[in-house]
């Protein structure tokens, strides 16, 4: 049987663009769908264009900091919204073309329309056409969850609209305690915004290890956030530009802008995959094997609409391996242990591998090695941050299990740790490894002393 395509990609974001350039590398005929930009949700709204906000955001503290080093600056620094925002638009465009001629150069085709699945070997086009191929690949990202309580959503935005809005909110309520609503409540508070967030728990965070949870909220509330824990809006109504928020205790708010940053979920809606006999999950994600594979032989998925680690590194992993699976021999399977993550809030949290918490529940004897200290820096500015950095280890084996930091560049440092880590460091491995002085790092390999043992 002969098929138009190899490989069909629905959807232009980090897994489908990589998997595709693969396949075509391997010989291929390989077509692409994107109903948005080029790029996807990584590029074009949401990690490329967060940080250039976070290092905009940043240059407050810079400002603030300044004069404890010697510097007068001659006037109060005026911030420009629509500066920052047609920098960040050049450089995102830039990045999408970057892409389009990466897949143009790997004779990939691109169709800049929707495309969802018509039959286990088929595609229907926004156009109306129908093409043929051997395999289809969903990769088509994930949305942003609304809070279906809220009464008059149409006045509140998403992550989607952030970083295109007209005017600079004075005012902002961040719905939501994740990476993305903590991300955004410290850029924008620094940028000049009043924030608050809001969200159903008792702190923000879930999932990440208590230290640096606790440790991030003292440092936000110190740093001019409001929280409102336990509480959510219930109600959005318009008074002129305000909103005005009325919140689950009973409150009234009003605010120039409410994001709401409850998490995300996978983009399968309307994308013929029930009709093509692909399984779900009951949210909706495309349930795939190791390998990427659906429940149809023909039909693969990867990235955001697996709901496995929603991270842009993850997608791209997974559609390099199916791509060289599907067509170029290869058999890797995409190991999803100790995968190191940043959340790219002011400080930042650098994180790999197991929680304490979660340490505990699966291993007999588990040691903690915790320090918590004020940066160089800010023994000159009297500021009040301190770096937390916390070890989680086997105490039988000695070995890494986990490790979290929270202050500047933990990004870039848990980046360089999560190798030790993966590659099975044990706690010797790290006091035998000679300091980098002066660092915050470096206290990473000089905690001697045990905080605590827990055993099972
Ligand atoms: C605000 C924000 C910040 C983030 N920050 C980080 C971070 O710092 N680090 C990190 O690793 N990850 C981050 N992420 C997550 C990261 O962006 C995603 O994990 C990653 O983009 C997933 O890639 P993907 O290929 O699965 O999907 P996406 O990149 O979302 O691409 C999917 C594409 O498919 C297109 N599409 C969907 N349906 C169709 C259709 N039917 N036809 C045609 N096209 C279609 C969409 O328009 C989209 O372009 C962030 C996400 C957000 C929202």
């Amino acid at each position: 049987m002969t098929f138009d395509y190899d490989l069909f990609v629905i959807g232009a974001g980090s897994g489908g663009t990589r998997a595709a350039r693969i396949a075509a590398g391997h010989g291929a005929k390989v077509a692409v769908a994107e109903e948005f930009r080029i790029g996807g949700t990584c590029v074009i709204r949401g990690c490329v264009p967060k940080k250039v906000l976070v290092y905009a955001s940043r240059f407050a503290d810079a400002f603030a900091d300044a004069a404890a080093f010697g510097w007068t600056i001659p006037q109060a620094p005026v911030f420009d919204w629509s500066v920052l925002r047609a920098a960040k638009e050049t450089e995102i465009s830039r990045l999408s073309d970057i892409y389009a001629a990466n897949l143009e150069r790997s004779k990939v085709e691109i169709f800049r329309q929707r495309a969802v699945v018509a039959q286990p070997q088929a595609v229907t086009l926004a156009d109306g056409r129908t093409v043929s191929a051997r395999h289809i690949l969903i990769a088509a990202g994930g949305a942003p969850s609304m809070h279906p309580h809220i009464e008059g959503l149409e006045h509140t935005i998403t992550s989607n609209e952030i970083f295109d809005l007209e005017t600079f909110p004075r005012r902002l309520l961040v719905v939501g305690g994740g990476y993305i609503a903590v991300e955004f409540a410290c850029l924008m508070q620094r940028l000049g915004s009043a924030v608050t967030v809001a969200l159903r728990g008792d702190n923000i965070l879930r999932g990440f290890d208590d230290d640096m949870r606790v440790g991030l909220r003292d440092q936000m509330q110190a740093a001019g956030v409001t929280f409102r824990f336990g509480a959510l809006p219930v109600g959005v109504t318009l008074d002129g530009e305000t909103r005005r928020v009325t919140i689950s205790n009973g409150d009234t708010l009003d605010f120039d802008a409410v994001l709401i940053a409850t998490g995300r979920h996978p983009a399968t809606q309307g994308l013929g995959l029930e009709a093509a006999g692909v399984r779900l999950s009951p949210h909706g994600a495309v349930k795939v094997d190791g390998g990427s594979t659906t429940n149809v032989p023909s039909i693969h998925a990867v990235g955001d609409v697996t709901d496995r680690i929603a991270l842009t590194p993850v997608a791209i992993r997974e559609g390099h391996w199916l791509a060289d699976r599907l067509f170029g021999g290869g058999s890797r399977e995409v190991d999803y242990d100790a995968v190191a993550s940043a959340v790219f809030t002011t400080p930042e949290i650098g994180t790999v591998g197991l929680t304490e918490a979660a340490a505990r529940e699966k291993f007999d004897v588990v040691d903690i090695y915790k320090t918590s200290f004020r940066p160089l820096k800010a023994t000159i500015t009297g500021g009040s941050e301190r770096v937390v950095m916390k070890l989680v280890v086997d105490g039988e084996s000695d070995r890494l299990l986990g490790a979290h930091i929270l202050g500047a560049e933990a990004g870039e440092i848990i980046q360089a740790l999560g190798v030790a880590v993966k590659m099975g460091a044990k706690k010797a491995d790290l006091d035998a490894t000679m300091p980098v002085h002066p660092t915050a790092a470096e206290e990473l390999v000089t905690m001697r002393e045990r905080t605590a043992r827990y055993i099972r």
